[in-house]
C-alpha cells in the first residue's frame, strides 16, 4: 500500500508557515513503514528537536484506478478517519531552504498515525468536520469546505501520475494550528463529533 500526502491544502496553514498557496496539489509520499501501529505510543526520535503534529482528514482508497475522472473520484473513497502527519519541522526547514527533497523530515518510521476507519458511505456529499485536541484542548479544526483542493481534485490529480490501489491512504492536508509535541502529550482526533484517534507522545 502507498501513503500519499497533500501539502498546503488549507490557505491558513500555508500562510502560518509562510508558504505560497499552490496552484496545483503538492503531493508527497510516505512508505508503509511510516504507519504507527494502533495502541503504540509515538516516541520522539533523536534526530529532531521540533516534531510537529499535523492533524488531517485521511481517506482510504477502496478500489484500483488510474487516470480517474473527477465525476467518478468520490466512488474511490471507502473509508475516512483523522490521522497525524508527524513532521520533523527543523529538518524540513533545513531541507526546504536548500531545495532538497524532504522525505527524512516527513516519511520516517511512525510518522503516519491512522485513527479508526469510518465507513465513508455515511458521509458522502456531507461537510466533514474534524478537530485535533492536545491534552484535552482544541489546537486544530478544519472542515472539507476549507480544502484548497477537494477530495475529488486530489484523487484525480494523484491518479494521473500513480495507479491508486485498494488500501492506499491519502492524508488530505492540515489546517492552521500545527505545533510541537513534547513527551507526555496526548493527541486526540475527533471526526464529526466522534473520537476516532488517540496518540500518546513519549
Ligand atoms: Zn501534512
Amino acid at each position: 500500500m502507498k501513503i500519499f500526502c497533500v501539502g498546503r491544502n488549507y490557505a491558513a496553514h500555508a500562510m502560518e508557515l509562510e508558504n505560497d498557496i499552490p496552484d496545483r496539489p503538492l503531493i508527497f509520499m510516505k512508505p508503509a513503514t511510516a504507519i504507527l501501529h494502533k495502541e503504540r505510543d509515538f516516541f520522539i526520535p533523536e534526530f529532531s528537536d521540533n516534531i510537529h503534529y499535523e492533524g488531517e482528514l485521511v481517506l482510504k482508497i477502496g478500489k484500483n484506478g488510474r487516470s480517474v475522472q473527477k465525476k467518478f473520484a468520490d466512488s474511490y473513497i471507502s473509508h475516512i478517519t483523522v490521522g497525524l502527519d508527524f513532521t520533523a519541522r527543523d529538518l524540513q526547514d533545513e531541507l526546504k531552504s536548500k531545495g532538497h527533497p524532504w522525505e527524512i523530515a516527513k516519511a520516517f518510521d511512525n510518522s503516519a498515525v491512522l485513527g479508526e476507519w469510518q465507513d465513508y458511505d455515511q458521509f458522502r456529499n456531507k461537510l466533514l468536520q474534524f478537530q485535533l485536541l492536545k491534552n484535552g484542548e482544541q489546537v486544530q479544526h478544519g472542515d472539507s469546505s476549507l480544502l484548497l483542493f477537494s477530495f475529488d481534485d486530489i484523487i484525480t490529480y494523484i491518479s494521473s501520475f500513480f495507479t491508486l490501489q485498494n488500501g492506499d491512504c491519502i492524508f488530505t492536508g492540515t489546517p492552521a494550528g500545527v505545533g510541537p509535541v513534547a513527551s507526555g502529550d496526548k493527541l486526540e482526533g475527533i471526526l464529526m463529533g466522534k473520537s476516532v484517534m488517540n496518540c500518546n507522545i513519549r
